[in-house]
Protein backbone atom coordinates (compact mmCIF):
# COMPACT_ATOMS: atom_id res chain seq x y z
CA UNK A 1 0.00 0.00 0.00
CA UNK A 2 1.38 3.69 -1.03
CA UNK A 3 2.22 5.45 1.69
CA UNK A 4 2.89 9.29 2.17
CA UNK A 5 6.27 9.97 3.41
CA UNK A 6 7.75 13.51 4.58
CA UNK A 7 11.39 13.35 4.61
CA UNK A 8 12.93 16.90 5.81
CA UNK A 9 17.03 17.77 4.74
CA UNK A 10 15.68 16.03 1.78
CA UNK A 11 18.20 17.73 -0.47
CA UNK A 12 21.13 16.00 0.13
CA UNK A 13 23.13 12.52 2.22
CA UNK A 14 21.20 9.88 4.53
CA UNK A 15 17.73 12.42 3.11
CA UNK A 16 18.59 11.65 -0.10
CA UNK A 17 18.94 7.99 0.00
CA UNK A 18 15.40 8.22 2.12
CA UNK A 19 13.59 9.82 0.07
CA UNK A 20 14.51 7.89 -3.01
CA UNK A 21 14.10 4.65 -1.37
CA UNK A 22 10.43 5.08 -0.44
CA UNK A 23 9.87 6.73 -3.40
CA UNK A 24 11.50 3.99 -5.59
CA UNK A 25 9.26 1.54 -3.32
CA UNK A 26 6.31 3.11 -4.53
CA UNK A 27 5.38 5.71 -1.61
CA UNK A 28 4.26 9.24 -2.25
CA UNK A 29 7.12 11.35 -1.22
CA UNK A 30 7.54 15.04 -0.22
CA UNK A 31 10.68 16.19 0.68
CA UNK A 32 11.65 19.97 1.99
CA UNK A 33 14.49 21.52 2.50
CA UNK A 34 16.49 25.27 1.67
CA UNK A 35 17.70 24.50 -2.02
CA UNK A 36 15.43 23.76 -4.77
CA UNK A 37 17.94 22.65 -7.02
CA UNK A 38 18.97 19.60 -4.14
CA UNK A 39 15.82 19.26 -4.04
CA UNK A 40 14.79 18.09 -7.74
CA UNK A 41 18.43 16.46 -8.10
CA UNK A 42 17.13 14.15 -5.08
CA UNK A 43 13.87 13.72 -7.21
CA UNK A 44 15.55 13.15 -10.49
CA UNK A 45 12.18 12.56 -11.98
CA UNK A 46 10.44 10.36 -9.90
CA UNK A 47 7.91 12.53 -8.96
CA UNK A 48 7.91 13.74 -5.63
CA UNK A 49 6.85 16.55 -4.08
CA UNK A 50 9.67 19.13 -3.60
CA UNK A 51 8.44 22.11 -1.07
CA UNK A 52 10.57 25.09 0.73
CA UNK A 53 10.96 24.89 4.14
CA UNK A 54 13.58 25.44 7.19
CA UNK A 55 13.07 23.66 9.81
CA UNK A 56 13.79 25.82 12.34
CA UNK A 57 10.91 28.38 11.23
CA UNK A 58 7.64 27.81 12.97
CA UNK A 59 5.19 28.93 10.11
CA UNK A 60 7.45 27.21 7.57
CA UNK A 61 7.33 23.69 8.94
CA UNK A 62 3.32 24.23 9.83
CA UNK A 63 2.77 25.14 6.21
CA UNK A 64 4.13 21.81 4.94
CA UNK A 65 1.06 20.08 7.26
CA UNK A 66 -1.78 21.13 4.75
CA UNK A 67 -2.77 17.33 4.55
CA UNK A 68 -1.25 14.67 6.66
CA UNK A 69 1.37 12.17 6.21
CA UNK A 70 1.56 8.62 7.33
CA UNK A 71 5.67 8.70 7.95
CA UNK A 72 7.43 11.81 8.81
CA UNK A 73 11.07 11.37 8.97
CA UNK A 74 12.72 14.33 10.55
CA UNK A 75 15.98 14.39 8.88
CA UNK A 76 17.57 17.89 8.81
CA UNK A 77 20.17 18.31 11.14
CA UNK A 78 24.14 18.56 11.61
CA UNK A 79 26.58 20.76 13.29
CA UNK A 80 30.28 21.77 13.78
CA UNK A 81 33.27 20.61 15.21
CA UNK A 82 34.93 22.12 18.26
CA UNK A 83 36.52 22.10 21.99
CA UNK A 84 33.46 23.76 24.53
CA UNK A 85 35.52 26.91 25.19
CA UNK A 86 35.51 27.52 21.38
CA UNK A 87 31.33 27.37 20.69
CA UNK A 88 30.11 30.48 20.71
CA UNK A 89 26.31 31.76 21.49
CA UNK A 90 25.72 31.73 18.14
CA UNK A 91 26.64 28.10 16.77
CA UNK A 92 25.21 26.74 20.23
CA UNK A 93 21.57 27.99 19.36
CA UNK A 94 22.20 27.16 15.63
CA UNK A 95 22.96 23.20 16.19
CA UNK A 96 20.27 23.30 18.65
CA UNK A 97 18.05 24.99 16.58
CA UNK A 98 18.17 22.30 13.49
CA UNK A 99 19.02 19.60 15.34
CA UNK A 100 16.30 19.57 18.40
CA UNK A 101 13.78 22.25 17.80
CA UNK A 102 13.49 21.76 14.45
CA UNK A 103 12.45 18.00 14.83
CA UNK A 104 10.36 19.43 17.58
CA UNK A 105 8.41 21.48 15.32
CA UNK A 106 7.94 18.64 12.40
CA UNK A 107 6.91 16.13 14.67
CA UNK A 108 4.53 18.48 16.74
CA UNK A 109 2.82 19.86 13.61
CA UNK A 110 2.87 15.95 11.87
CA UNK A 111 1.27 14.70 14.96
CA UNK A 112 -2.07 17.26 14.65
CA UNK A 113 -3.55 15.16 11.91
CA UNK A 114 -1.53 11.82 12.00
CA UNK A 115 -3.84 8.70 12.10
CA UNK A 116 -3.07 5.02 13.31
CA UNK A 117 -0.26 3.80 11.78
CA UNK A 118 1.60 6.71 11.27
CA UNK A 119 5.50 6.65 12.18
CA UNK A 120 7.30 9.61 13.18
CA UNK A 121 11.18 8.60 12.21
CA UNK A 122 13.69 11.01 13.96
CA UNK A 123 17.36 10.56 12.41
CA UNK A 124 19.25 10.78 15.13
CA UNK A 125 22.54 9.95 15.50
CA UNK A 126 25.26 7.47 17.98
CA UNK A 127 25.73 11.29 19.61
CA UNK A 128 22.21 10.65 21.13
CA UNK A 129 23.82 7.79 23.29
CA UNK A 130 27.45 8.81 23.79
CA UNK A 131 29.22 12.26 23.85
CA UNK A 132 31.64 13.30 21.85
CA UNK A 133 34.96 15.55 23.11
CA UNK A 134 34.45 17.87 19.94
CA UNK A 135 30.64 18.18 19.61
CA UNK A 136 28.99 19.57 22.55
CA UNK A 137 26.60 21.24 21.31
CA UNK A 138 25.75 18.28 18.78
CA UNK A 139 25.81 15.92 21.22
CA UNK A 140 23.45 17.98 23.53
CA UNK A 141 21.23 18.59 20.53
CA UNK A 142 21.22 15.13 19.48
CA UNK A 143 20.28 13.69 23.23
CA UNK A 144 17.57 15.80 23.05
CA UNK A 145 15.88 14.32 20.51
CA UNK A 146 16.41 11.48 21.90
CA UNK A 147 14.37 12.95 24.87
CA UNK A 148 11.93 13.98 22.58
CA UNK A 149 11.41 11.07 21.08
CA UNK A 150 10.55 8.27 23.82
CA UNK A 151 8.73 11.60 24.75
CA UNK A 152 5.98 11.35 22.38
CA UNK A 153 6.36 7.62 21.87
CA UNK A 154 4.27 7.01 25.50
CA UNK A 155 2.01 9.94 24.16
CA UNK A 156 0.89 8.04 21.25
CA UNK A 157 1.61 4.64 22.09
CA UNK A 158 -2.68 4.59 22.32
CA UNK A 159 -2.89 5.78 18.76
CA UNK A 160 -1.17 3.11 17.20
CA UNK A 161 1.95 5.55 15.97
CA UNK A 162 5.50 5.09 16.87
CA UNK A 163 7.82 7.60 17.53
CA UNK A 164 11.41 6.19 17.36
CA UNK A 165 15.24 7.39 16.05
CA UNK A 166 17.60 6.23 13.96
CA UNK A 167 21.25 6.80 15.69
CA UNK A 168 23.92 6.55 12.87
CA UNK A 169 27.77 6.58 13.34
CA UNK A 170 29.59 8.25 10.66
CA UNK A 171 27.97 7.86 7.63
CA UNK A 172 29.47 8.39 3.89
CA UNK A 173 27.41 11.47 3.37
CA UNK A 174 28.79 15.57 2.90
CA UNK A 175 28.66 15.93 6.46
CA UNK A 176 31.27 13.18 6.99
CA UNK A 177 33.60 14.23 4.27
CA UNK A 178 33.26 17.99 6.18
CA UNK A 179 34.54 15.89 9.49
CA UNK A 180 37.04 14.10 7.57
CA UNK A 181 38.31 17.58 5.97
CA UNK A 182 38.26 19.19 9.07
CA UNK A 183 40.57 16.47 10.99
CA UNK A 184 42.96 16.54 7.95
CA UNK A 185 43.26 20.62 8.36
CA UNK A 186 43.64 20.57 12.40
CA UNK A 187 46.37 17.42 12.32
CA UNK A 188 47.71 17.83 8.78
CA UNK A 189 47.30 14.45 8.23
CA UNK A 190 46.45 12.66 4.88
CA UNK A 191 43.08 12.07 3.23
CA UNK A 192 43.17 8.08 4.17
CA UNK A 193 44.53 8.78 7.68
CA UNK A 194 41.98 11.65 8.56
CA UNK A 195 39.33 9.12 7.51
CA UNK A 196 41.13 6.16 9.59
CA UNK A 197 40.90 8.47 12.22
CA UNK A 198 37.44 9.53 11.66
CA UNK A 199 36.53 5.74 11.94
CA UNK A 200 38.45 4.67 14.20
CA UNK A 201 35.67 4.09 17.17
CA UNK A 202 33.62 2.01 14.65
CA UNK A 203 34.55 -1.70 15.29
CA UNK A 204 34.04 -2.47 11.90
CA UNK A 205 36.47 0.68 10.68
CA UNK A 206 34.21 2.19 7.72
CA UNK A 207 31.94 4.68 7.24
CA UNK A 208 28.18 3.32 7.25
CA UNK A 209 26.72 3.52 4.03
CA UNK A 210 23.74 5.70 3.62
CA UNK A 211 22.06 2.56 2.14
CA UNK A 212 22.57 0.87 5.48
CA UNK A 213 20.36 3.70 7.35
CA UNK A 214 17.74 3.87 5.17
CA UNK A 215 17.44 0.14 5.93
CA UNK A 216 16.50 1.06 9.51
CA UNK A 217 14.60 4.04 8.99
CA UNK A 218 12.33 1.66 6.06
CA UNK A 219 11.85 -1.12 9.16
CA UNK A 220 10.91 1.25 11.55
CA UNK A 221 8.36 2.75 9.00
CA UNK A 222 6.71 -0.83 8.12
CA UNK A 223 4.11 -2.87 9.69
CA UNK A 224 6.88 -4.89 10.77
CA UNK A 225 7.96 -2.16 13.21
CA UNK A 226 4.45 -2.20 14.92
CA UNK A 227 5.66 -2.77 18.24
CA UNK A 228 8.79 -1.11 18.64
CA UNK A 229 8.36 2.41 20.02
CA UNK A 230 10.76 5.07 21.89
CA UNK A 231 13.47 3.10 20.57
CA UNK A 232 16.54 4.31 20.03
CA UNK A 233 18.06 2.23 16.75
CA UNK A 234 21.52 2.33 16.63
CA UNK A 235 23.07 1.45 12.95
CA UNK A 236 27.00 2.06 13.92
CA UNK A 237 28.73 -1.16 13.42
CA UNK A 238 29.13 -2.14 17.49
CA UNK A 239 30.14 1.49 17.98
CA UNK A 240 26.86 1.45 20.57
P1 LIG B 1 23.80 16.50 5.03
O1 LIG B 1 24.48 17.76 5.43
O2 LIG B 1 24.12 15.86 3.74
O3 LIG B 1 22.20 16.68 5.09
C1 LIG B 1 21.55 17.49 6.01
C2 LIG B 1 20.42 18.15 5.27
O4 LIG B 1 19.68 18.96 6.19
C3 LIG B 1 20.92 19.05 4.16
O5 LIG B 1 20.15 18.82 3.00
C4 LIG B 1 20.68 20.45 4.70
O6 LIG B 1 20.45 21.42 3.70
C5 LIG B 1 19.44 20.20 5.55
N1 LIG B 1 19.26 21.25 6.53
C6 LIG B 1 20.17 21.75 7.37
N2 LIG B 1 19.63 22.74 8.09
C7 LIG B 1 18.33 22.85 7.68
C8 LIG B 1 17.26 23.68 8.04
N3 LIG B 1 17.39 24.62 8.99
N4 LIG B 1 16.08 23.51 7.43
C9 LIG B 1 15.92 22.56 6.48
N5 LIG B 1 16.90 21.75 6.09
C10 LIG B 1 18.10 21.90 6.69
O7 LIG B 1 24.06 15.49 6.23
P2 LIG B 1 23.55 14.00 6.47
O8 LIG B 1 24.72 13.25 6.88
O9 LIG B 1 22.73 13.51 5.36
O10 LIG B 1 22.65 14.24 7.77
C11 LIG B 1 21.27 13.92 7.84
C12 LIG B 1 20.92 13.69 9.30
O11 LIG B 1 21.64 12.55 9.80
C13 LIG B 1 21.27 14.85 10.22
O12 LIG B 1 20.28 15.02 11.19
C14 LIG B 1 22.56 14.39 10.87
O13 LIG B 1 22.77 15.01 12.11
C15 LIG B 1 22.29 12.91 10.98
N6 LIG B 1 23.49 12.09 11.13
C16 LIG B 1 24.47 12.13 10.16
C17 LIG B 1 25.60 11.32 10.34
C18 LIG B 1 26.73 11.31 9.34
O14 LIG B 1 27.79 10.81 9.65
N7 LIG B 1 26.55 11.80 8.12
C19 LIG B 1 25.72 10.51 11.47
C20 LIG B 1 24.69 10.51 12.41
C21 LIG B 1 23.59 11.30 12.22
Amino acid sequence: MSRSVLVTGGGSGIGRALARAFADAGDSVTITGRHPESLAQTDGGRGMACRMADVTDEAQVAALFDSPFDVVIANAGGGGAGKLRSVTLAEWNATLAVNLTGTFLTFREALREMEPGGRLIAMASIASLKGGATIPAYAAAKHGVLGLVRSIALEVAKKGITCNAVCPGFVDTPLAAQAVASVKGRFGMTEDEALAQVVADNPMQRLIAPGEVVAAAVFLASPAASMVNGHALSVSGGEI
